[in-house]
Order: C-alpha cells, then sequence, then structure tokens
C-alpha cells in the first residue's frame, strides 16, 4: 500500500440549514458545482413542483399517499412537515453514497437534522447552520425574492424565527454577511471534516504498511 491509495475513507454527511433567505440555496449550489466527492441528497415533497424545478433532481415530487408509504416501508431516514408540506430523505441513496466514499449534502431543516442526530448515522454527520447578518436583511431577502403576498411574508419570518431558535444544535454556525467569506469557511470545515481520522477507513492498514516498510530497510 502507497500514501496514494491509503486515502479511502468513509463518506460524510454534510447538512445545511438555515431559515429561508440566508443563503443555503445559493452556497450548495456553489459546492456541488465545484467539489466532485459531494452529491446532493435529493428529497422527496409533497409540495407542488415551483416553476422551474425538475423532478428527480430539485426534489421527488409524488402524492401524500406515496409519502405515506414511504414513511411507512421505511424508505426515508428522515421525514418532517414543513410549511404543511411534507419532506423526507430517502434512504437507500445515502446509504450506497457513504459506502462508495462519496459525500452527501442535505438541504434539510432542523427537525430533520434533530432525527439524523438521533439516527446510527450520527457519526457521519457534520452540521453547518447558516444564519443571516439582521433580520432586516433576511427579511428583504425574503420581500425580493418571492414576491409574496403580505401574510405569507410574515408566516415565512416566523418560521424564520423558529429555525434560528436551532442553532446550539448544529457543529458550526456561519453568519452569511458576504458570501464568498461564507463559501470559504464552509469548504475549509468539508476540508476538516474530510481528514478526521474516523473517516480514514484504511489508516491501520496503511500504517501497518509503514511499519513493514520500516522493518525491510
Ligand atoms: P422549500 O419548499 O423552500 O424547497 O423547502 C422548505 C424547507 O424544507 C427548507 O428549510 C428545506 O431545508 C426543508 N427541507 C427540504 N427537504 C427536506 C427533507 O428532506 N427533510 C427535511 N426535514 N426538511 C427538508
Amino acid at each position: 500500500m502507497t500514501a496514494a491509495n491509503s486515502s479511502r475513507r468513509r463518506g460524510l454527511m454534510l447538512v445545511l440549514s438555515s431559515p429561508s433567505g440566508a443563503g443555503k440555496s445559493t452556497l450548495s449550489r456553489m459546492l456541488l458545482g465545484d467539489d466532485a466527492d459531494i452529491d446532493l441528497s435529493v428529497s422527496a415533497t409533497t409540495r407542488p413542483a415551483r416553476s422551474g424545478e425538475i423532478d428527480g433532481k430539485d426534489y421527488y415530487f409524488v402524492s401524500q399517499d406515496r409519502f405515506t408509504d414511504m414513511v411507512d416501508s421505511d424508505e426515508l431516514l428522515e421525514y418532517a412537515t414543513v410549511f404543511s408540506n411534507r419532506y423526507g430523505t430517502p434512504r437507500k441513496p445515502v446509504e450506497d453514497a457513504l459506502e462508495a466514499g462519496k459525500d452527501v449534502l442535505f438541504d434539510i431543516d432542523w427537525q430533520g437534522t434533530q432525527q439524523l442526530s438521533q439516527s446510527q448515522m450520527k457519526g457521519d454527520l457534520v452540521r453547518v447552520f447558516i444564519l443571516p447578518p439582521s433580520i432586516g436583511e433576511l427579511e428583504s431577502r425574503l420581500r425580493t425574492r418571492a414576491k409574496d403576498p403580505e401574510d405569507v411574508v410574515q408566516a415565512r419570518m416566523s418560521e424564520a424565527m423558529t429555525e434560528i431558535s436551532h442553532w446550539a444544535e448544529y457543529d458550526y454556525v456561519l453568519v452569511n454577511d458576504d458570501l464568498d467569506e461564507t463559501y470559504n469557511k464552509l469548504v475549509n470545515i468539508l476540508a476538516v471534516e474530510r481528514a478526521k481520522t474516523v473517516r480514514q477507513v484504511d489508516l491501520v492498514a496503511f500504517v501497518r504498511a509503514l511499519e513493514d516498510e520500516h522493518k525491510a530497510l
């Protein structure tokens, strides 16, 4: 064994949560575009597709009955109701990716993160929470983005405050004041987490090979 093949590792689960409007989707897109070793976990949802969203890429858009089936047959790693729609993470693609040493990015809320934190997969989790620089900024991002009626904006603001109240349940918290700076921090977190001893599954064999090489000198 050489240093070149000592780097096999178990994949990690990078969870990004934030109130909507804090820049999470932009950060996810940047990361997925730049890093071939991480794939997005595509969630199932009962909410209707928004314009431009593609079934199987942004979400699996499913009926209430299909969602209930997925829950009953244990096909979901976690699930939650957000804005009165149901969302859940299909289990199989995540397990396959981790086994293959691929990392998986999750854009899920605090409820889903709590469930993953209590699951057998908790050792694979890296939880990152994105905070907006201010509530004023969050509100203006929500208003310009969706052009929703006032009551919808207010409901989203109230959801956002609930989401924010869970910041302490995450391993890292980033205040997204400057997008590029926040992105760099996210990339650094991923690099450090990938290097952790527990994720490098071949280390025992690699160090034995180093010892053998030493003995043979
Ligand atoms: P949206 O409908 O705007 O795409 O997403 C609404 C919220 O649902 C976001 O906070 C998003 O992170 C969360 N969400 C999306 N997919 C999942 C999922 O599979 N599980 C959980 N728990 N939350 C999700």
